[in-house]
């Protein structure tokens, strides 16, 4: 699977290329911004437990969040309606409170 931002990076790279002008910004679809603060994961594993599709847990103990960029500390994933239910069980589940969600159009934290 390839991830918004990879592809929104590809299109980018190859837009002058194609002669289009691009905005990267129009390429990222997702409505909501998960946020993870890897460095505070305690292994716990609820996360990958309740959303399979998006935590797995690495060799190191921690979990991954599948398809991320980093942003400094953390790590960014956008999604969809779709997938926010999931989302938000892991981050409820999350007994280290270091998984977030915006919502990118008001910027409010879900959670
Ligand atoms: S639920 Fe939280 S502490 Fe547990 S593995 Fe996932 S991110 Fe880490």
């Amino acid at each position: 699977m390839i991830n918004s931002r990879l592809y929104a990076d590809i299109l980018s790279e190859n837009s002058r290329f194609l002669n289009f002008e691009f905005n990267h910004d129009e390429i990222i679809m997702g409505k909501y911004r998960i946020e993870y603060q890897r460095s505070g994961c305690i292994g716990a594993g609820v996360c990958a437990a309740l959303a399979d599709k998006h935590w797995v847990m690495a060799d190191d103990g921690k979990a991954d969040l599948v398809g991320s960029h980093k942003e400094g500390e953390l790590h960014v994933l956008e999604i969809d309606e779709a997938d926010l239910d999931c989302n938000k069980q892991a981050a409820e589940g999350c007994p280290a409170n270091i998984i977030h969600i915006i919502d990118k159009e008001t910027g409010k934290k879900i959670i």
